[in-house]
């Protein structure tokens, strides 16, 4: 998504708000008012569809990019936070999975569909484990805005967000699971783009840097994104059997490969 589109989701989605009062003055200075635009997205229809993956890991569909939950032995993690306007259904499908409360908000990339909502993550405290260069932006962008016109709990009950922040590496461990995360080094998408990837269960999940298009007849050439993709599994070693797309489900790693231009043997 680009940078301009990713605002305009973000205001879309109420998180974040302008509070310019020239915003206002313009509004008012413009006549005949115009009638109220339609919503661009009607959030109260939206459903939170939940996947089982196996090995106590979930990925959740609802606006946006997915939601992949790996729940622990006495905590949950989730990767992604979708749209402000539905952190309330993804909480309650999160607590459908398990009463286990939610330890971290990792969050890929600072585009809308995938941080759009973690402003109500904050409000409840969990920390929000991100690249040190997307910290820049949330503080500066996200929640120095006081979001005035469009309140939310962290609006109503301030609270100061809690960030721990990732450079090449962090792994997160229970003692009976292991999630890393890595740094997609070069990758164009965004700077500072993570990824996650589960040891055990060879699981990858990747933000953006894939996604299957079915149907479409395939790229002329492979995107730089993917091969980027492909690049830094190499480069870390990473044993991966699956790839769960942050949009569009989860493929074979052979599948994402092939993406990327790779024979069955590279
Ligand atoms: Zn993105
Ligand atoms: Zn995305």
């Amino acid at each position: 998504m680009s940078p301009i589109r990713s605002l305009a989701a973000i205001l879309a989605a109420g998180g974040l708000a302008l509070t310019a009062p020239a915003l206002v003055q313009q509004a008012a200075a413009q006549a005949p008012a115009a009638p109220p635009a339609p919503p661009l997205i009607d959030w109260a229809s939206i459903q939170i569809r939940t996947t089982n993956l196996g090995n106590n890991t979930y990925m959740l569909e609802g606006q946006g990019g997915n939601i992949t939950v790996a729940v622990g032995s006495d905590a949950i993690i989730m990767i992604d936070g979708q749209f402000a306007p539905l952190s309330d259904k993804i909480k309650a499908a999160i607590r459908a999975i398990s009463p286990l409360p939610i330890k971290y908000l990792v969050n890929t990339h600072h585009h809308s569909d995938h941080a759009g909502g973690i402003r109500a993550y904050a409000a409840e405290g969990i920390p929000i484990i991100t690249h040190e260069l997307q910290r820049r932006y949330y503080e500066q962008q996200i929640f120095k805005s006081p979001h005035t016109l469009n309140q939310d709990r962290l609006a109503r009950a301030p609270k100061a967000p809690v960030f721990e922040t990732v450079k090449d590496k962090r792994v997160l461990t229970d003692g009976t699971r292991t999630l890393e995360l890595h740094l997609m080094r070069g990758n164009l998408h965004s700077e500072g783009l993570l990824m996650a990837y589960l040891p055990k269960e060879k699981i990858l999940i990747q933000a953006d840097a894939f996604a299957p298009r079915p149907g479409v007849p395939p790229l002329p050439a492979p995107s730089p994104y993917t091969v980027n993709l492909v690049e830094n599994i190499d480069r870390l070693k990473l044993d991966v059997e699956r790839v769960v797309h942050v949009h569009g489900g989860s493929d074979p790693i052979a599948t994402v490969r092939a993406a990327a231009g790779r024979s069955p043997t590279e």
